[in-house]
């Protein structure tokens, strides 16, 4: 931590103002810290290799256990944030401690209500379920900054973690309705603090329990003011995602995975049982969209198995029970053959399988007569296409997808 009280109460702040080294070397002669928040000693650490900072004794850590052993990283991060919102008037407070949460985060702007996390280290889930529990219960906004370190990201696909995608909520994603396969309001902050550079991770679209497909944009820290930091205009080129969708949709249908898992253990098993070639699905399988996130189980394996449940043996005009479908869809989440991904801001279940269904409708598998969806007699199955076909289809029908929506 960077802030610590003297024995007679004095706030001492490692960041502002800036005291000298000789300063600081002979105050810890003349006086002991103590830990603003559980009142134990802590030692200031005035070394070579990391940056100076308070640490509780090896045995007595903080009652706030999260914030011992931080990373130079995150005590740097931590630094460079508090200097750059201090320098734009935002009054910040460097480890302001909530006692009411019994919190404490990295910096906290006491005008907006703003508490801002720099998060570099993996915590466990319960206790960021708890914190962001608080802050919404004390009416704070809570806004999270990752660690480059976490940005994992290879083309056009990042890895991101549960914990990862937990920091990632966007209010706007309730109003946003706007169904185009490849806009997303989802989006996650980065900064590095060595070359003081902000990521942003935007247009987020599942595509694995894992990976997703976003845009990226980076930003010299001194070239953005911190109003501008969440209404950042990012812009959007939908062409490379479909492009890097297309190809994860090649690939499964081409190369088989190494581990093969229990939904796609159960959709081969299924697919044997009705004589079916696994590899040829019908090209409306696989469609993207960013409320699929509520799905942990991959777009193409989730939507295969409503064809094979639904679509692929009912006759022309037959009824689709989105009850009994979403009662289905629970039941085979509650056995494991399919997954739902819990504590994170995202639509609801019934939610994103009526936009995949309304997506079939735009490919005139389903049609839509006032809340009900139907099979449509003429939908095509592809059954027996060749390979090369079926890719190109998955092409043209993600176009079409998209196009119907821009011009809407
Ligand atoms: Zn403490």
């Amino acid at each position: 931590m960077l802030v610590a009280l003297t024995s007679k109460g004095q706030v001492i702040s490692l960041v502002m103002p800036l005291y000298t080294p000789e300063f600081l070397h002979s105050l810890r002669k003349l006086t002991e810290f103590y830990c603003p928040v559980c009142k134990q000693k802590v030692i200031l650490k005035l070394g070579q290799k990391k940056i100076w900072h308070f640490a509780h004794h090896y045995h007595f850590p903080c009652t706030l256990t999260q914030y011992e052993a931080e990373s130079e990283r995150h005590l740097k991060g931590k630094k460079e944030l508090f200097t750059w919102f201090e320098t734009y008037h935002q009054a910040p407070i460097l480890e302001h401690y909530l006692p009411e949460l019994h919190q404490r985060p990295d910096l906290y702007l006491p005008q907006k209500r703003v508490a801002i996390e720099y998060q570099c280290s993996n915590m466990p889930l319960e206790v960021i379920k708890r914190r962001i529990r608080g802050y919404h219960q004390e009416k704070l906004a809570n806004v999270w900054i990752l660690g480059e370190n976490r940005l994992k990201r290879k083309g056009l696909k990042t890895k991101l973690s549960q914990m990862d995608l937990m920091m990632m909520h966007d209010q706007s994603i309730f109003r946003n309705l706007n169904q185009s396969p490849f806009v997303s309001p989802y989006k996650l902050l980065f900064f590095n603090p060595s070359s003081k550079i902000f990521t942003y991770i935007h247009h987020i679209i599942p595509l694995t329990p894992t990976q997703f497909i976003s845009e990226r944009k980076d930003i010299k820290m001194s070239h953005i003011n911190p109003n501008h930091l969440f209404t950042m205009p990012l812009s959007h080129s939908p062409k490379p995602l479909a492009n890097e969708w297309n190809k994860h949709k090649q690939r499964e249908r081409l190369i088989p995975h190494k581990y093969t898992s229990q939904t796609e253990h159960y959709l081969r098993t299924l697919c044997y049982k009705k004589n079916r070639v696994y590899y040829q699905f019908p090209s409306f399988i696989g469609l993207p969209h960013y409320s699929y996130i509520r799905l942990e189980t991959s777009p193409v394996h989730w939507q295969y198995w409503i064809f094979l449940r639904y679509i692929n043996n009912a006759k022309p005009y037959a009824r689709l029970s989105i009850k009994r479908m979403i009662k289905e869809i629970k039941y085979y989440i509650q056995k494991g053959i399919l997954r739902e991904r819990k504590n994170i801001f995202a639509p609801s279940l019934e939610f994103a399988i009526k936009i995949y269904l309304n997506q079939l409708c735009y490919l005139r598998v389903l049609y839509k007569i006032d809340k009900d969806f139907f099979i449509h007699p003429d939908w095509l199955n592809y059954d027996g296409s060749s390979i090369e076909t079926l890719i190109q289809k998955d092409h043209e029908i993600l176009h079409k997808l998209h196009t119907i929506y821009k011009h809407k």
